[in-house]
């Protein structure tokens, strides 16, 4: 799908200013965000600002995530193209297809069905055969695809879901939003749980600022 020439300038430029400057170095990672529209993930008064270095609104109260923010994340999981990713937190589904560009199978689970709905209607054009979306609680994960190489979360919780424990598989990675205890009321560390026959190693990484994982479906 061809973008129109002033918005696939924006995306290049968006790579070398916002990602590959601030420190983003996997080539496939710049690559991914160099080849998914963003425009397609934002309502159509949006689109001007769809390259923004900011989340923006995607309705039913949530955001598509900071670009920088996806980037982080996906460089974070050190995929090679092998790997079976759990998305959670669909949203626009932005995130979702540029995972499916890094790994061989994506999957992405969204507890809100009008967004989810809304998220497949946006990544129809992009023809990933290899992305799977559910409808469903993301703290029980998704056992029927389970165990996972890598899962993300895009919503903060104050531990990790059990059920995205279980379903790492050994040797995987995990990158999700933590609200850190006592400190401030909105304060969250990016954090990374590493899953080894000895058990799980979590590492704390940036300060960040993501709506909270619920509960249940909507
Ligand atoms: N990755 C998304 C960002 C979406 S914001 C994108 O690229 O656009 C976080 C999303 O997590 C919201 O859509 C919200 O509805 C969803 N969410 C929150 N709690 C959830 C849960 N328990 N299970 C699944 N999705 C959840």
């Amino acid at each position: 799908m061809s973008a129109p020439p002033v918005l696939a300038e924006r995306r290049r430029d968006m790579v070398e200013h916002q990602l590959r400057r601030r420190g983003i170095a996997d080539e496939r990672v710049l690559a991914a965000m160099g080849r998914v529209p963003r425009e397609l993930f934002v309502a159509d008064e949006l689109r001007d600002r769809a390259y923004d270095d900011s989340a923006l609104p995607i309705g039913f109260g949530q955001t598509i995530s900071q670009p920088y923010m996806v980037a982080l994340i996906c460089e974070q999981l050190a995929l090679h193209g092998g790997e079976r990713v759990l998305d959670v937190g669909t949203g626009s589904g932005y995130q979702a297809a540029v995972l499916a560009k890094l790994a061989e199978e994506g999957y992405s689970i969204e507890r809100i069905r009008g967004l989810l709905e809304r998220a497949r209607a946006n990544l129809l054009g992009l023809k990933l055969s290899n992305l799977r979306l559910a409808h469903g609680d993301g703290n029980e994960g998704l056992a029927k695809a389970a165990p996972f190489d890598s899962i993300i979360v895009a919503a903060a919780a104050p531990l990790v879901p059990e059920g995205l424990l279980r379903q790492l598989a050994m040797g995987g990675r995990m990158i999700l939003p933590l609200k850190s205890p006592g400190a401030g009321r909105d304060a969250q560390r990016l954090s990374l749980i590493e899953r080894s026959s000895r058990g799980y190693v979590e590492t704390e990484l940036d300060p960040v600022r993501f709506v909270p994982l619920e509960t249940g479906k909507a």
